[in-house]
This record gives C-alpha cells, structure tokens and sequence, in this order.
C-alpha cells in the first residue's frame, strides 16, 4: 500500500481537515496519477455533507489533471511523465450491454465512483483526487491535449462530459437550435460547447446581471426566464434544452420553447420533476436525464476541446484555500469553476 496525503470530511463538521490515508500498489492495467490540479464540484458539497454524519472518512475530488508517475506491467497507452485527466468514474462491470457501449457511466452492475464507491477487486473504499496521488485503471484515464491549461481542463472531467453526452446523443451540429437554462458549471460548458459544434444558443437564466456573462460564452441569445412574456415568445424554437439548473423548478415553459419533436434533458436533478404533461404532448416532445459520461465520449470530448481551444472559466486556488472554496462554492460565489493547485 502507499500513504497518501490529502484532505478528508471531518465528523461533524462542513469541510475538510489534512489526512494521511492508504491507496493499492499499482495492479498490472493501473497507472498512478501525480494529482496537479483537482476542480470542485457541487457534488463535493453533497458528498462532504452526508460523510460529516458518520465515522469514516472521505477525500472528496473527481475531476482532475496530474503527470503519470508510475505504470503497471500490462499498461499500454501510458508512459510515466504523461500528462493525464481522470473523471468521476473509475472502474466499471466491463461486460453489461452499457459498458460494451461505452456508457460505463450507465453499467448495470453500477459505475465505480472516483471517490464514496468500492474497489471491484479489492473491496476497499475510493478516495478522490483532494489528494496527492491517485491510482487507476489505464481504461479510465485520458490524454489531455497538450495546447490546453490543466487547470482549466480539469472541470471538463465532470461538468464537461455531463453536457457533452447529450449535445452528442442529440447530434447538435450546424443548424441545431440549443437552449441552456442557467450558466454555472455545467451551464458555462454547455454554451462554449454547442457554439464550437455550430449550434445557436440561448441562455435561460433568472439573474439579468448573467447576461453578459453569457454573450461573452458565446451565447447568441440570452432570456430571463421570469419574464413570462420573453418565455411565450420562445414557443417552438428550441430542437434541445439543456436543464443545468440545481434548484427544483416548473419545466413547463422549458417543454414549451421546444420545437417539435425537441427534447428537454434535464441534468441537474434534485428531486421531484414538475411539469404540465399537455406541454409534453403538444409537439410530440421528450423530457429526457443524463450524467456523466463514457471513457470513449470523454476522450472525444477532450480531443474536441483540444481542436477548438476549449476549456471552463477557473478560478484556480492553493490546495489549502479548500475551505474557502468550498465555503463560496455553497454560496454560488464562483465564476465558473474552482480548481485547486495541489503543487501551489
Ligand atoms: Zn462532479
Ligand atoms: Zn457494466
């Protein structure tokens, strides 16, 4: 085993303390990452939220970019030294008819999660990229494009390929109509990537203070979805919406802005869906979920991101300022994604 140094939930309390803690030697298909930069995700929050309640630790972290410091016997298509990213899934069943797919992320015998899952070998718990170093599985490492800031391309890790699966499944292209509700994470993403794929994008957001913010993602219209009115004049003109937003709200006038046979995904679920079935049938429309992605829609998703200069908007901190960043990120106090500088 090899001791580890990173920063773990803290029994009891809301972020994370120093730990010392214990990853596998390196199996012959693992590589071991040098953790450089690690971005912060609101699933962090979440995660940190519910480990504060128990006994046992966890290091949370599950976008990153590091350097390859160490390859096992079998692997193949890494070399120490390489520049590498790793996302929110580690492992997978490798059989089921979605991993033959390469949608590990949907496996049926369950994803292994970059941090909060288990090991399927070894039975121990995943820890994530809060940390010095992780251990991997080659198939579930990428190659990050040279010409790319690691820093920036961390978030494309998560919040990236989550927008991405669906701007592909949909086949946005030239031509394609693509609305965005709301501009964090995921949002700011979703724009820069439906504009390079050719699309025209809408924003919809509640903050007219966003607006800006928006156009210069690359966004060709922006509406304030309280205004009723600017809403109704959006009838029929999306072909797909990107639902980013985090807090529960009535999809209704989302379903509504689709044109016929358009498709409302929705991405950032967190509880009950509501809307009016009507605004469904009129138009034949589909209300559709997504998360995460495959090993193959991640790799072109970094290669994509690599043609066209691509990568989120970052605030990069010191490793130690975690706590600050995750004080603000409960507050929506970012712009658009923290990442943390594990050498800083
Ligand atoms: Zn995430
Ligand atoms: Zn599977």
């Amino acid at each position: 085993m090899r001791s580890i140094d990173g920063y773990a939930s803290v029994h009891g309390g809301s972020g994370v303390a120093p730990w010392t803690f214990q990853r596998r030697d390196l199996r012959p298909d693992d590589i071991a990452v040098g953790i450089d930069y690690c971005g912060v995700c609101h699933s962090d929050l979440d995660a940190l939220a519910s480990a504060a309640q128990g006994p046992a630790r966890l290091v949370p972290g599950h976008e990153f970019t590091g350097t390859v410091t160490g390859v096992g016997t079998t692997v193949t298509r890494f070399a120490v030294g390489q520049r590498v990213a790793v996302g929110n899934i580690v492992d997978s069943c490798g059989t089921c008819a979605a991993c033959l797919a390469d949608q590990q992320n949907y496996c049926h015998a369950f994803p292994t999660l970059t941090y909060g899952g288990v090991d399927r070998h070894d039975g121990l718990p995943t820890q994530g990229g809060f940390s010095e170093e992780y251990v991997v599985r080659e198939d579930f490492a990428y190659t990050v494009p040279a010409q790319l800031d690691p820093a920036a391309v961390a978030p494309l890790m998560c919040a990236g390929v989550t927008v991405w699966e669906p701007l592909r499944r949909w086949q946005v292209g030239p031509g394609s109509t693509v609305g965005v509700v709301g501009i964090g994470g995921l949002g700011h993403l979703a724009v820069k990537l439906a504009t390079a794929l050719g699309a025209r994008v809408t924003v919809f957001t509640t903050s007219p203070a966003k607006a800006d913010a928006a156009y210069l993602l690359g966004a060709d219209d922006v509406v304030l979805s309280t205004d009723d009115a600017a809403m109704a004049a959006q009838s029929d003109t999306q072909d797909l919406i990107l639902d980013t937003a985090s807090t529960p709200h009535d999809m209704t006038p989302y379903l509504r802005a689709l044109s016929m046979d358009g498709t409302l995904c929705s991405l950032g679920i967190t509880g009950r869906l509501e809307f009016d079935p009507m605004a469904l049938l009129i138009g034949r429309k589909s209300l559709a979920a997504a998360g995460s992605g495959g090993t193959r829609a991640t790799q072109e998703l970094l290669d994509f991101c690599g043609e066209h200069g691509i990568t989120a908007d970052v605030e990069v901190l010191p490793m130690a300022a975690v706590d600050e960043a995750l004080d603000r990120l409960r507050r929506n106090d970012v712009c658009y994604r923290f990442v943390l500088d594990l050498n800083a």
